[in-house]
């Protein structure tokens, strides 16, 4: 398992632009209505191993089914590059988009975790 360490990451136009410290060690992808759709490969973090540097203003939100967790895209570009939730332990997540990292990993799909959203 890699050490945990700070990757930086941004939407497609730069417009926002986090550093997020994680070991990459669990990375998943779910099968519900949206993420099925986005096709995407989480990574979830505490909050406080998130920083966004730039671009909340730029964010936009989307809410769907439970409204638990804050999608946010770029306004200018339109890319996901993290999401805001809890662990359902009352601990604030951020739920990164691997491949917005500047240094994304190649991901087997078959070594991640599979979440069952669908079915939530
Ligand atoms: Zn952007």
């Amino acid at each position: 398992m890699p050490q945990a360490r700070d990757h930086q990451g941004q939407c497609h136009c730069g417009a926002v632009r986090f550093t997020a410290h994680t070991d990459l060690g669990s990375m998943g992808d779910c099968n519900c209505s949206r993420c099925r759709r986005l096709g995407w490969v989480m990574q979830s973090v505490p909050a406080s191993a998130f920083t966004l540097h730039r671009g909340e203003d730029n964010l936009t939100l989307y809410h769907f089914n439970t409204k638990g967790i804050d999608h946010l895209f770029c306004k200018t570009c339109g890319i996901e590059a993290f999401a805001r939730g809890s662990d359902g332990k009352g601990n604030e997540m951020v739920m990164i988009n691997v491949a917005c990292l500047n240094d994304a990993p190649p991901v087997d799909r078959n070594a991640i975790t599979h979440w069952d959203g669908a079915n939530f």
